[in-house]
């Protein structure tokens, strides 16, 4: 780790802690959208939401239906399945959703600090997936944006990791090699197997069992303090 100079972080669910800003924001329109009228309960909600948002992405990964299709069919389909009639409140729904979720400030444990503690030492960068229009607002409004020098957005870019030519626009944002950059991310395959593949240090931030490991894995964000 002696050669980093720039360190890239993933935002959501690295940073941003997208289950419970989005679990917290469906709870508000479930009960602003009248829907425990209809269902018994919002954690059967919740679920269902939960497994039909997984599939959507899915398809949306593999260019099968549009960003604007996968916003309101995961409603759509999830008051559907609980036999919610006016299941036509799905396209309403998504759009307050998408609108609301990223006000929310909830940040993952230890952020703030671990931001704190690197930007001493290295200079700091986003690289995210998301859409730029929600992620610009996420960091703002959860306090942290001031913290990157670069904050890299893969729509923007036109490349999502793992893609190998947002990393090599990354180091040229950053005026850095290889060799001097290092992702710290929760998704195995986009962060940490996208950065090894440019040739940058990677750590795993996850709780989940990796045959093999290919970087260094952390479950908790203080843990970075004994590597950096
Ligand atoms: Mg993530």
């Amino acid at each position: 780790m002696k050669e980093i100079r720039n360190i890239f972080f993933d935002l959501d669910r690295t940073l941003w802690d997208f289950e419970k800003n989005s679990k917290e924001t469906l709870q508000e329109l479930f009960t602003e959208f009248g829907l425990n009228n209809h269902i018994e309960s919002f954690s059967i909600f919740h679920k269902k939401y939960i497994d039909i948002n997984k599939n959507l992405w899915q398809l949306y990964r593999k260019n099968k239906i549009t960003k604007e299709e996968l916003r309101y069919k995961r409603f759509e389909e999830t008051l559907k399945k609980l036999k919610v009639s006016q299941f036509n409140l799905g396209k309403d729904f998504g759009e307050e959703y998408i609108k609301r979720s990223p006000q929310k400030i909830n940040l993952v444990e230890g952020s703030k600090e671990i931001l704190e503690h690197l930007s001493i030492n290295y200079t700091l960068h986003i690289i995210t997936n998301g859409f730029k229009e929600v992620q610009y607002i996420k960091l703002n409004n959860s306090g942290i944006s001031t913290y990157f020098q670069n904050i890299i957005i893969s729509e923007e870019v036109g490349y999502n990791k793992p893609h190998i030519k947002i990393f090599r626009h990354a180091e040229t944002l950053a005026k850095a090699s290889a060799n001097e950059c290092l992702m710290i991310g929760d998704d195995y395959e986009p962060d940490i197997k996208g950065a090894l593949n440019a040739g940058w240090k990677a750590i795993f931030f996850s709780n989940k069992k990796i045959d093999n490991p290919l970087s260094t894995q952390i479950s908790q964000l203080k843990e970075i303090k004994k590597l950096l």
